[in-house]
């Protein structure tokens, strides 16, 4: 039998060669809430103002909030960050791990904007590799470029945003262990999703970080709360990086009201999934519609024969959706909404049905029978 370290090449020890030397030497800012983690007492420690309900720092560690997660997904505190949205996170991966001007990232295209931009920001170079035609990740290539010493980050997004579609999960485990750089998982959308999580394999790879949000099934993008699940020593270096007060207290306990009320969450959940299937039947019989792609996730990728005519009469009808043609040909990304809004997109639908661009679809398909 393979031992651990057969499996995985990253031992802990090689957290010290991936982490930039500059974050390894850093002091961090002590924070006043660092100093004294007490909630009772006169506090006169951080030039806080004595009046009033928000006078006072929120708990830089989110610690109730933390807790409550802790429970809700099975995972120890000390395996728990929390950033200001997953956005945070994914800067924060760059800053941990990438040396601007040296090192590099991968990604797999198309995928969610940030990783490069964040990469950008951080003058990393980006390496993309595009999915195959079943928008999964193609592991000859990818198996090619993991030896790269100066390559630090892979991002996997799964489901993948705007592809709709979890990665095969034999896939993503067989990179994890041929790389000894580090593997950032973004499951923003794995509740809508039937497909399990990467979420346990935390414990088995000390080079995974995987990330989690409050902004989609738990409806909270407003608040800006993104989860990091890693090894204690990942959370570490995470942590002396982050601001100070990097999670606002009213924020804080917007996620926590969430998880004091899960079968609301979970309820939520359900009906959207039940809707996005629904939609995703209905349009798949629409002329003016050529794919709608399988769905992990809180949204459609969907192939329709003149992408930009059809968003633009959306946009007319008052319904906005984002035009992903310049990623995936002539593809539009809907998001699923209320039964009602959804209602309005498929009525809009069946008047482009109806319009000359259906009529000449029809006549189209009648063509290649
Ligand atoms: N990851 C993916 C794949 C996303 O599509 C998005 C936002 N659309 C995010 C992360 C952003 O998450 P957050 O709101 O937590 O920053």
């Amino acid at each position: 039998m393979r031992s651990q370290s057969d499996l995985n090449p990253c031992r802990m020890t090689d957290l010290k060669i991936l982490v930039r030397e500059n974050v390894r030497k850093l002091t961090p800012y002590k924070s006043a809430r660092d100093e004294f983690s007490g909630k009772t007492g006169i506090f006169l420690d951080a030039n806080e103002n004595p009046y009033g309900n928000l006078n006072r720092y929120p708990d830089p560690y989110q610690r109730e909030l933390k807790t409550a997660i802790s429970k809700i997904k099975g995972i120890e505190q000390e395996k728990i960050f929390l950033g200001n949205g997953s956005d945070e996170i994914i800067d924060l991966c760059f800053r941990i791990f990438c040396n601007p001007g040296r090192d590099k990232a991968l990604i797999f295209t198309p995928t969610y904007g940030m990783y490069e931009v964040s990469a950008s920001v951080n003058d990393i170079e980006t390496i993309k590799i595009p999915l195959n035609k079943n928008f999964q990740i193609d592991l000859d290539k990818t198996k090619q470029l993991l030896t790269d010493s100066k390559l630090k980050l892979i991002f996997i997004c799964s489901p993948n945003n705007p592809t709709a579609n979890a990665m095969n999960f034999d896939d993503v485990e067989d990179i994890i262990t041929n790389f000894d750089g580090i593997v950032v998982i973004d499951e923003a959308y794995i509740d809508f999703s039937e497909k399990p999580s990467f979420l346990k394999l935390i414990n088995t790879y000390p080079n995974l970080i995987l990330m989690h949000t409050f902004s989609k099934a738990f409806g909270l993008a407003a608040a800006r709360v993104g989860m990091a699940f890693s090894s204690p020593e990942i959370i570490r270096y995470f942590n002396k990086l982050k601001p100070p007060y990097n999670i606002s207290t009213i924020n804080q306990k917007a996620a926590l009201n969430k998880l004091n009320n899960m079968e609301g969450v979970k309820n939520q959940v359900l009906r959207i999934r039940r809707e996005r299937d629904k939609l995703s039947m209905i349009l798949q019989k629409m002329k003016v519609v050529e794919t709608v792609y399988p769905s992990d996730a809180n949204f459609l990728l969907v192939k329709v024969k003149n992408a930009d005519y059809i968003y633009n009469t959306l946009i007319n009808n008052n319904i906005i959706t984002r035009n992903r043609s310049s990623v995936v040909d002539n593809c539009l990304r809907i998001t699923v909404g209320k039964r009602s809004e959804n209602d309005i997109l498929i009525d809009a639908f069946y008047e482009l049905d109806h319009s000359t661009l259906g009529s000449q679809q029809k006549e189209a398909n009648l063509n290649d029978i």
